[in-house]
Order: C-alpha cells, then sequence, then structure tokens
C-alpha cells in the first residue's frame, strides 16, 4: 500500500484548515439531513440501541433496501439473501472487489476514478485496466472500442460509478449497453456505485445496470444513505446481489467490520421510507448551486463541464493560462482562498486529467458566491 499514502482529501482540507480557504474539495454537504431522521437515530441511541446488530444488518434497514430497489427501479431483491447492509458504500465496494477479484485478477475501472477503488483493487492483489472518460460535446463519455480492449483473458471485474464522480456523467442506456454486452459477452461481473442515484439534473434519469437484460444476475449493486440524506459521516451503506453474491460479499465483510452502526441503520430504514420529498428538494437545490458555480467558474474563465449528477463541476484550467492542475490546486489557497481537488490524481494516465480541477457545489449558496467572487480575481 506504500504507493498511495495520504489521500488527496486529506491533504486539501488540511490546507483549507491552515489557510482559512473556502472548502470546495471535499464533497460533504453544509446544511443536516431530514430532522425526523435525525430524531429516529437519537431515540434509538436513548432506547438502548447499543450492542451488536445482526452481521448482515437489521432486518428493517434490509427490508426498506429490497423496497425501495422495486418501486423505484422494478428491481426484486429477497431482503433475507439478496440484501446486505456495509459500513458506507466505501465498504460495501471494497467488500464486493476482495470477496470477487483475486490475486492477478482483473478489474476495470473508468478514470477518473473515485479514489478507493484504486486502493481496495491493489488490497486484493488485483491489476486494474483504466477506461479513460472523455469530454465529448460538453458531458463526460467513454469510446466503446477502448472499453473492449480492456478486457483480456483475467478480467473478473468492471467497476461502474453512476452518477460519476468526480465527472458527473450519468451513463446512458446506451453507454450502460454497451457494458452490459461487455459484461455479457466476456461473462464478467459488474460492481456498481450508485451513491448519486437521486441526485440527477434536468430530467436525467438513473438507471441501474442491472435493470439491463442479463445483468441483474451478474450485478452487484451499491448504495448507501451518506449522499441521498445528507449525512456523509453515518457510513450506512448496502449491497444489493443475487444471493450467492451476497454470501461472498458477507464472507469478507464479517471479518473487516463484523456488523453496521444499529442506530443509523434504523434511521436509514425510516428515511428510506419516509424522506424522498425530502431528498427531492435536496435535488432540486443542488441543482440551482450547480447553475450557481458553473456561472461564477465561467465567468471567472475556465471551461466548466455541467454534470449530469452528483455534487461535483469538473473545470478545465486552461483558459486561465494554467496547465497543471495539481500546482494549481496547492496554489490556489494562496491566491484566490479556495480550495479544489486536482483531478489528475484520479487517472492512471495523469496527462487525461492533468488539466482539470474538481469543485463541490453541495455548499450554501453564499458560500458558492464567495468562493466564486474570489477566484474571478484569478484571471
Ligand atoms: C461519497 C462516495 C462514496 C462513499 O460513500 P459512503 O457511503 O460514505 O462510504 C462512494 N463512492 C462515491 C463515488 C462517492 O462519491
Amino acid at each position: 500500500m506504500q504507493e498511495f499514502g495520504e489521500t488527496i482529501f486529506a491533504e486539501m482540507s488540511a490546507l483549507a484548515v491552515r489557510t482559512g480557504a473556502i472548502n470546495l474539495g471535499q464533497g460533504f454537504p453544509d446544511v443536516a439531513g431530514p430532522g425526523a431522521m435525525l430524531e429516529v437515530a437519537v431515540e434509538a441511541i436513548r432506547s438502548g440501541e447499543d450492542q451488536y446488530p445482526p452481521g448482515p444488518g437489521l432486518p428493517e434497514l434490509r427490508e426498506a433496501v429490497a423496497a425501495q430497489r422495486l418501486q423505484r427501479y422494478g428491481l426484486e431483491y429477497d431482503p433475507a439473501a439478496e440484501v446486505f447492509v456495509t459500513v458506507g458504500a466505501t465498504e460495501g465496494v471494497a467488500a464486493s472487489v476482495l470477496a470477487l477479484a483475486g490475486p492477478g485478477d482483473e478489474v476495470i475501472v473508468f478514470e477518473p476514478y473515485y479514489d478507493s477503488y484504486a486502493a481496495v483493487i491493489a488490497l486484493a492483489g488485483a491489476v486494474r485496466r483504466t477506461v479513460t472518460l472523455r469530454p465529448v460535446e460538453g458531458r463526460f463519455t467513454f469510446d466503446p472500442d477502448e472499453l473492449r480492449a480492456a478486457v483480456g483473458p483475467r478480467t473478473r471485474l468492471i467497476l461502474v460509478n453512476s452518477p460519476h464522480n468526480p465527472a458527473g456523467a450519468v451513463f446512458t442506456r446506451e453507454e450502460l449497453g454497451t457494458i452490459a454486452d461487455v459484461c455479457r459477452e466476456h461473462d464478467l461481473i459488474a460492481v456498481t456505485d450508485e451513491v448519486y442515484e437521486y441526485l440527477t439534473f434536468d430530467g436525467t434519469e438513473h438507471i441501474p445496470l442491472a435493470t439491463l437484460d442479463g445483468m441483474r444476475e451478474r450485478t452487484v449493486s451499491v448504495s448507501s444513505a451518506g449522499k441521498t440524506f445528507s449525512v456523509t459521516g453515518w457510513k450506512t451503506g448496502w449491497v444489493t446481489a443475487p444471493a450467492r453474491y451476497v454470501r461472498a460479499v458477507q464472507t469478507v465483510k464479517q471479518f473487516l467490520t463484523y456488523a453496521v452502526n444499529a442506530p443509523y441503520q434504523r434511521a436509514a430504514a425510516y428515511a428510506l421510507g419516509n424522506e424522498l420529498a425530502w431528498v427531492e428538494e435536496l435535488r432540486t437545490s443542488l441543482q440551482g448551486k450547480r447553475d450557481r458555480l458553473i456561472s461564477g467558474l465561467e465567468a471567472a474563465g475556465f471551461t466548466a463541464y455541467r454534470p449530469q449528477g452528483t455534487y461535483f463541476v469538473q473545470a478545465d484550467i486552461r483558459p486561465l493560462g494554467f496547465s497543471d492542475g495539481m500546482d494549481l490546486a496547492r496554489a490556489l489557497p494562496d491566491k484566490a482562498g479556495v480550495v479544489a481537488i486536482p483531478t489528475q490524481v484520479f487517472y492512471d494516465h495523469a496527462e487525461a486529467g492533468a488539466h482539470f480541477v474538481r469543485f463541490a457545489f453541495c455548499k450554501k449558496d453564499e458560500v458558492i458566491d464567495e468562493a466564486v467572487a474570489r477566484l474571478a480575481r484569478l484571471g
């Protein structure tokens, strides 16, 4: 693990604290989740729910997740055998990769990738193969031939994050169809990271890969409460998959963390059943924040890519006369009093992402306004 060092989020958030800069780096919201949901967690603690819950998760949450997948996507999962609770989506992805890929196996990821993917592939002793997302007509997409070329005899898994952090792409039915074709042709398992499943904009639909023909039986879907209900610190997630994959994931997860905190599971179950109107308001508000940040970034001279989902905008720094996002991100707190994330750290082909920095817009309007006012001085 030596090559991994400290995550960029820790470095940049520490820089924000040290310099007093506005932190548009790490993607955590600055408003609270739904009040009644918070009360459920408080009540669970007060009522003494303090001991180990069942390893696979509270039945209440597994039933709520099964109901959510069915109502929203028409996907049927048996809560007792095909739904499994994890310490956030991070552990859901980690346990899935550790369970399903071994030493020498290859795992395909789209770059830029969420940083934990590379680390957990390394922990599994597996090898990552990257397929690059590039902007085409204003949105990030991949070249189907590049995806097909990434598959080899040792390929076991493909990790699919849609809505995609940090590129902001929500894969279309056509793009997902290409991924599904590749999975079926080469007998691959897909692990999907759907933590932004509710946070899509302009009427863009999130389509779970498992809903495509023949994909439910070969897809491990992962999501969590963190982004949907603005509780990124709760680390309460879940996996839905055919029973044999859930058993494999469970075998790994039981020795990573055994179980997941009970009070937040209780609250997440409540929220999935009762707080989707709140989530819709969050989604609408985020869409406005996205537009606010993009106008500001454009006025400051960046080329900003309008995401179809997530919390993030990818900005090209070249129109401002910069070429290296890492240099700029390290200098930005002093130059402008703002922190951003250099996207190149999420690429194996760093040159493909050298000129991008990522800004988060899950922040109060006044914070976004102040940040873009400061950035306007850059030019
Ligand atoms: C935030 C994030 C996660 C982490 O989810 P947790 O439930 O907090 O573990 C996973 N994947 C992506 C793409 C994210 O942006």
